[in-house]
């Protein structure tokens, strides 16, 4: 089953919904927390209600794309999967079929998930939130001053699969999934085919660069879009025009005019321009 055509969320898209929700959470206390469905891609702990409630919000951090609510008491990790949204209700909406977590905050503010396919998570972590077995191991922040072009070019020694494929390792750095990858890529003139290892250090570091750039300029866009994305403001995103190459095969490159082409690698659809993008 191809995932393409549905936009998943990637970093941008959560950094945008943490940097939405933070002031709306940030000293707030939680009143209730309502699980409609458990069955997300691990089960939501049966007493996160009763450990969350009454907490006190201290602060909303991302690693990856997970969130990180710091309850004090401990943390509340949430991943928007394939498919998942956070927003403010607005209006007391009942819930709808995918809604299945709501946080119920003290002045009245409900933030909601909905997630269709999944494959989110609601989990819950008593002690440091960066030691859970699902966050210890993940490589370095692309945005931060842990990665760079010396570590993508350690990273990659040894690798012989495709750059692309590489790139969206959360072991090699973190969050960069299948739109960024393409856009990155793009950006930096490089084949997503050539074998991670066979780039040279200078190359890793204009990618490393690009992947942060990237990043910045689709986080300052608001994040792209989900196909039914909301802002956490609630409001409609829809940034897919800024894309290069992503979901463009057959458009003209916006450098050469060459048509971008779309190939399958590892199940996942990678869009580039033959001529500007070199192995
Ligand atoms: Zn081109």
């Amino acid at each position: 089953m191809t995932l393409d055509g549905w936009l998943v969320p990637e970093l941008p898209e959560v950094e945008t919904t943490r940097r939405g929700l933070e002031p709306l959470l940030v000293g707030q206390r939680i009143r209730a927390v309502i699980v409609r469905n458990r069955a997300l891609r691990l089960p939501v702990p049966r007493r996160l209600p009763q450990l969350a409630a009454g907490a006190t919000i201290r602060g909303l951090a991302r690693r990856g794309k997970y969130l990180l609510v710091d309850c004090g008491v401990g943390t509340l990790i949430l991943h928007l999967g394939m498919s998942g949204r956070l927003w403010v209700v607005k209006d007391g909406a009942a819930p709808a079929a995918h809604d299945h977590f709501d946080l119920v905050l003290g002045n009245g503010t409900v933030v909601r998930l909905r997630d269709p396919r999944r494959f989110g998570l609601v989990l819950w972590q008593a002690g440091d939130p960066l030691a859970h077995a699902l966050l210890a191991n993940i490589g370095p922040e692309p945005l931060s001053a842990g990665f760079g072009g010396n570590t993508l070019y350690a990273a990659t020694r040894g690798r012989s699969s495709a750059i692309k494929h590489v790139l969206m390792d959360s072991h090699v750095v973190a969050g960069v999934g299948n739109i960024y990858a393409n856009e990155a890529l793009f950006r930096a003139g490089i084949s997503p085919r050539t074998a991670a290892q066979r780039l040279s250090r200078g190359r890793c570091q204009v990618l490393a660069a690009k992947i942060r750039e990237t990043l910045e300029l689709a986080i300052s866009a608001g994040g792209s879009s989900l196909r039914d994305y909301l802002r956490s403001d609630g409001k409609a995103g829809n940034y897919q025009s800024q894309f290069t190459v992503y979901d463009r095969a057959g458009e003209p490159c916006h450098r050469c005019a060459t048509s971008i082409r779309e190939i399958r690698q590892g199940q996942r659809s990678t869009f580039y321009c033959p001529k500007c993008q070199k192995a």
